[in-house]
C-alpha cells in the first residue's frame, strides 16, 4: 500500500465509522470522507485540474486542508501548502513557481490572496473554504484513475533557515515508505492502536504538520487538527486524550514551562515526538520530567526526506546521565545513513563529516531547480548539509548545519553545542550563537541572548558559566542582549538574520 488512494479505500472498508479528521466540534469518519473525497476529485476535475497539476492552500491548519490534500493525492494532483506567515511577494513567488491552477483559502486570507495574486501575470483561480468546498455537495461522486506510488502528490517548501525556500517534490512512495513499517521490521513505537489520536499543531506548510496528517492516514487513526500551535492548545489536547504529537523544541519549551503543565492530565499520551531543530539537553530533561507518562522520541529529518530518517526511541531517554540523550537516534527501518568526508569517502565512526541518507522517502527532486537537485541528491543519497558523527552502534550525533559552523582560530565550533551549554543559565530564556568577523581569530563566537522576564543578563557571568562547561575556544567572546529571537514559521532560529549586520559588505 503505497498510495493515498489505497489507504483511503483500505480504511474506509476496515474502519468506516472511525474518525479520520477532527477539528473543534467538527469531525468526519473514514466512510463519509471516502465519499466526500470522490466529490472533491470531481470538483477539481470540473475546474480542469488533474494528475500532475498543482493546487495551493493558503491558510492556517484546517481539516479542510487535509480533506483537499488527501483527495487530490488520490488522483495525483499535487498539493502545495503555503506558509500563512509569508508576505504577499513570497506567496506570489510560490504560486508562480508552481503554476498552481487553483488556490484554496483558509478563513481570513482573502485580502492576502488578493494582494499576492495582484502581483502575478497569470494568477490562479481562487476558491475560499469552506464556501468553495460547498461546491462539493453539489458534485456527484466521480470515478477516477488513481495515482500510483511514483506520482508526485505533495510539494513542500523547505523552511528557508539557511537561504531561499526550495520546493521539494514528494511522491506517494516517499510519503508512505517509512511511515508505517510492518510488525516484522518495525520498532515498538511504530505501531498504532486503533483508538489512537494524533495532534496536528505544527504548520501544515511544513513536514512537521502535514507529515502528521500523512502518518494518521497511513495508520488509519484520527488526526486532531489545531489551527496553530499554542501551549494551551496542546495542554487541552492532552486532556482530550491525544496519544501522539509532534512539536519543535521551542514549542515543547512553552508547553513544559506553562503553569498549567503541572496540573494537566497527560496520562493518555504515549509518544511525544520532537525535533526539526537541535534541543538543549536541559530542556529535554525538563520535558521528560514534566511528562513522565510519555515515551519521548527525537525525530531528525528534513523536508527533502519527507521528515524523519533517524529517531531516538523512548528507551534512550533515561534521566540517569545518559549520553545517548544527546543523539538524534538511529536510522529508521528502510533508511540508510552515512557520514562522509570532503571527498565523499565514508568516515570512521566518531569522526564528524556530512550526514547523507539513502531512503525511499528521499524526494523526487527540487521543483524547477535542476542544479540544486543534482548537487544534493547524488546516486540516490540525499546530502543533508548537516555536520554529524555516528557512534559504534549507529547512533547519530548532529553537530549543526555545516553552513553555520564557526571557524575560530582554526578550530571548528558548532553553535548548537554552545547554545546548549548556555541555555542552562538561570537568567536565559533563549540563546543563539553565531560567528562574527574577528581580526585575530578570523571568526569570533558571539551569543545573542533573550533574558527571562525580570532577569538581567550579565555578560561576565554568562562567559564564566560557559567557560566552566566548554573548551576555551568555544566560549563566547561577546554577548548581544536582544528582545526577540528571530525565528521562522517552523520555530527555527534564523541565525542568518543575526549574522547579517556583522557581515554586511564582507564575504
Ligand atoms: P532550508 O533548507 O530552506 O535552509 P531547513 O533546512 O530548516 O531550511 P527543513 O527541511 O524544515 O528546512 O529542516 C531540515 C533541517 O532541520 C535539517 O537539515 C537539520 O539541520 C534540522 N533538524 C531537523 N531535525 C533535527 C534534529 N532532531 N536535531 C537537530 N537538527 C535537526
Ligand atoms: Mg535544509
Amino acid at each position: 500500500k503505497l498510495s493515498f488512494d489505497a489507504f483511503v479505500r483500505h480504511w474506509a472498508a476496515e474502519r468506516p465509522d472511525h474518525i479520520v479528521l477532527e477539528q473543534g466540534d467538527e469531525a468526519i469518519n473514514f466512510s463519509d470522507f471516502e465519499e466526500r473525497s470522490r466529490k472533491i476529485i470531481a470538483m477539481l476535475a470540473s475546474h480542469g485540474v488533474g494528475k500532475g497539476d498543482r493546487i495551493a492552500w493558503l491558510g492556517k491548519n484546517s481539516r479542510h486542508y487535509f480533506e483537499l490534500f488527501y483527495s487530490a493525492a488520490r488522483v495525483g494532483v499535487v498539493m502545495v501548502p503555503i506558509g500563512w506567515r509569508l508576505a504577499a511577494p513570497e506567496i506570489a513567488y510560490i504560486l508562480g513557481d508552481t503554476a498552481a491552477k487553483l488556490l484554496f483559502l483558509g478563513e481570513g486570507f482573502e485580502e492576502m490572496a488578493e494582494k499576492a495574486c495582484g502581483q502575478m501575470d497569470s494568477p490562479p483561480e481562487v476558491l475560499t473554504t469552506p464556501a468553495g468546498l460547498s461546491e462539493i455537495d453539489a458534485s456527484p461522486a466521480a470515478e477516477f484513475a488513481a495515482a500510483g506510488p511514483d506520482d508526485a502528490v505533495l510539494q513542500l517548501y523547505t523552511s528557508g533557515t539557511t537561504g531561499n525556500p526550495k520546493g521539494a517534490v514528494l511522491t506517494n512512495r516517499n510519503l508512505f515508505s517509512l511511515r508505517v513499517p510492518s510488525k516484522e521490521e518495525g520498532q515498538p513505537w511504530s505501531f498504532f492502536d486503533e483508538g489512537e489520536a494524533i495532534l496536528v499543531c505544527m504548520p501544515c506548510a511544513h513536514i512537521g504538520g502535514t507529515g502528521l496528517g500523512i502518518m494518521a492516514m497511513g495508520a488509519g487513526i484520527r488526526a486532531i487538527v489545531q489551527e496553530e500551535f499554542t501551549p494551551d492548545g496542546v495542554l487541552d489536547a492532552f486532556e482530550q486524550g491525544i496519544t501522539r504529537l509532534f512539536i519543535v523544541p521551542a514549542a515543547l519549551q512553552m508547553v513544559v514551562q506553562h503553569p498549567r503543565a503541572k496540573t494537566t492530565d497527560m496520562s493518555a499520551v504515549k509518544y511525544v515526538m520532537y525535533g526539526a531543530a537541535p534541543i538543549p539537553l536541559d530542556l529535554l530533561r525538563e520535558a521528560v520530567r514534566t511528562i513522565p507518562e510519555a515515551g519521548f522520541m527525537q525525530c531528525y529529518g528534513m523536508t527533502e526526506t519527507t521528515g524523519t530518517i533517524a529517531a531516538l526511541p523512548p528507551e534512550d531517554h533515561s534521566l540517569e546521565g545518559n549520553q545517548r540523550m544527546k543523539s538524534a537516534g538511529k536510522a529508521v527501518p528502510g533508511a540508510e545513513l552515512k557520514v562522509i568526508g570532503e571527498d565523499g569517502e565514508e568516515l570512521p565512526r566518531g569522526e564528524v563529516g556530512e550526514l547523507i541518507c539513502k531512503s525511499p522517502s528521499n524526494m523526487a527532486g527540487y521543483w524547477n531547480l535542476p542544479d540544486a537537485t543534482q548537487s544534493s541528491l547524488k546516486d540516490g543519497w540525499m546530502h543533508t548539509g548537516d555536520a554529524a558523527y555516528m557512534d559504534e552502534d549507529g547512533y547519530v550525533f548532529i553537530q549543526d548545519r555545516i553552513k553555520d559552523m564557526i571557524i575560530s582560530g582554526g578550530e571548528n565550533v558548532y553553535p548548537a553545542q554552545v547554545e546548549s551549554a548556555i541555555y542552562g543559565h538561570p537568567a536565559i530564556a533563549e540563546v543563539a550563537v553565531i560567528g562574527v568577523p574577528d581580526e585575530t581569530w578570523g571568526e569570533a563566537v558571539k551569543a545573542c541572548i533573550v533574558a527571562k522576564p525580570g532577569e538581567e543578563v550579565d555578560e561576565a557571568s554568562i562567559i564564566e558559566w560557559t567557560r566552566e562547561r566548554l573548551a576555551g575556544f568555544k566560549v563566547p567572546k561577546s554577548i548581544d542582549v536582544i528582545d526577540v529571537m528571530p525565528r521562522n514559521a517552523s520555530g527555527k532560529i534564523l541565525r542568518k538574520d543575526l549574522r547579517a549586520p556583522y557581515w554586511e559588505g564582507r564575504e
